[in-house]
């Protein structure tokens, strides 16, 4: 295909599928339990920058290994970007994905962050629309079981000059997902991260790039070392605010009943911008919710607990979708349980309207639903 730097036009992906794919009864066999992220499907979408061609040769190969130079740069220096979204199966065998948009536009923010290439939105939906389309078998009928999408784009130029590459190549693989947490819907304990930080202000936590799980691992085995399951992460300057628990947003409930109302830590620049945060905002308020984006510190979460105006707190991201926080722990601030550390009301409700959506069992009303086969 010609070479262009337009988002405008419709792409063409050639495609020349795996010839030996999966036996149906192994790929069976995997979609009965296919755990989170170590089975791919059969084939793959690639496309490749070059700063005299633009995107070009976008197509869907067979899944397989690639070849790298050593040198090749972002081993050394990290312009490495991602993005996670899923396709559902809808009860009348159709296949749908979740405002993929939003991912084509923050998978552009952060390639701008990481002055990488900016992929089209265009390009980016339709890999996944040419990859779900031939992998279709691989989406799940069962209820609460998906196909991840992980779509991700580093440099290629080989050299070890510190400077944005002139080539990048992109790549969109295929997961089949079964619940993220294999002990299923339970509260997660979380450590409060006061020595390390996830992101500072004019850093690249708005970003989805890898160095920032790199950065992040180191924290999340201190959390294990306290017996707990999660890191929660506090602003840079201060350790004070609240930000993100490990890779999902955090939200915050205030009161029960007719009078709940969330609060979730607003977008400073060093938090990811969640979709699936963004789009309960949306969520709540259909539900008569007040929804807010505000600023959480730490005494508040305690002192909110002790005096039982915090009822419930929980962490949403596509993987997991929403996950309750039942027990925080830390080394300057002490211990404490949210509520009677279970699953609360408004947690399950939205859980479950989000799921809902997703999965067609309720009508698409805010047109987040995007059609593939
Ligand atoms: C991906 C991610 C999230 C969640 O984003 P979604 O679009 O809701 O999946 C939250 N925090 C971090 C650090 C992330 O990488």
């Amino acid at each position: 295909m010609t070479a262009t730097e337009t988002g405008s036009r419709l792409w063409n992906i050639s495609t020349h599928p795996s010839t030996s794919p999966t036996p149906s009864s192994e790929r069976d066999a995997i979609l009965a339990n296919p755990g989170f992220g170590g089975n791919f499907t059969d084939n793959m979408v690639r496309a490749k920058w070059t700063a005299d061609k633009g995107w070009h040769d976008a197509e869907l190969v067979a899944y397989g290994p690639l070849l790298l130079d050593p040198a090749t740069n972002f081993i050394h220096y990290g312009q490495a970007i991602f993005e996670g979204l899923k396709a559902y199966r809808h009860a009348d065998g159709s296949i749908k994905t979740f405002r993929p948009f939003k991912n084509a536009q923050r998978f552009a923010a952060s390639a701008r962050r990481l002055a990488m290439a900016e992929l089209p939105e265009e390009l980016f939906v339709a890999s996944i629309e040419a990859l779900v389309r031939q992998d279709h078998e691989w989406v799940p009928h069962d209820a609460e079981k998906t196909l991840y999408l992980r779509p991700f784009m580093f440099s290629t130029e080989i050299g070890l000059g510190v400077k944005p590459a002139d080539s990048y190549e992109y790549l969109l693989i295929a997961s089949p997902a079964g619940a993220y947490w294999p002990k299923g819907l339970k509260p997660v304990s979380v450590w409060l991260s006061d020595d390390y930080v996830r992101a500072a202000p004019g850093g690249t936590g708005e970003a989805k790039c890898a160095g920032n799980y790199a950065a992040s691992l180191i924290a999340q085995a201190e959390a294990s070392q306290h017996g707990c399951d999660q890191v929660v992460w506090l602003d840079a300057a201060e350790r004070r605010w609240i930000e993100e628990m490990g890779g999902m947003n955090l939200y915050f409930v205030y009161g029960s009943g007719d009078s709940a109302r969330l609060v979730t830590p607003r977008l400073t620049g060093s938090l990811l911008p969640g979709i699936t945060r963004d789009s309960l905002l949306t969520v709540a308020s259909d539900l008569g919710m007040r929804a807010d984006e505000g600023q959480i510190s730490v005494e508040d979460w305690k002192a909110g607990c002790e005096s039982g105006e915090i009822t419930e707190v929980f962490a949403c991201g596509t993987a997991a979708v929403i996950t309750p926080v039942g027990e925080v722990k830390s080394r300057t601030n002490g211990s404490w349980a949210v509520a009677d550390g279970g699953t609360g009301p408004v947690t399950s409700r939205l859980r479950q309207e989000l799921l809902d959506i997703q999965t067609g069992v309720i009508p698409d009303r805010h047109n987040w639903l995007h059609a593939i086969c």
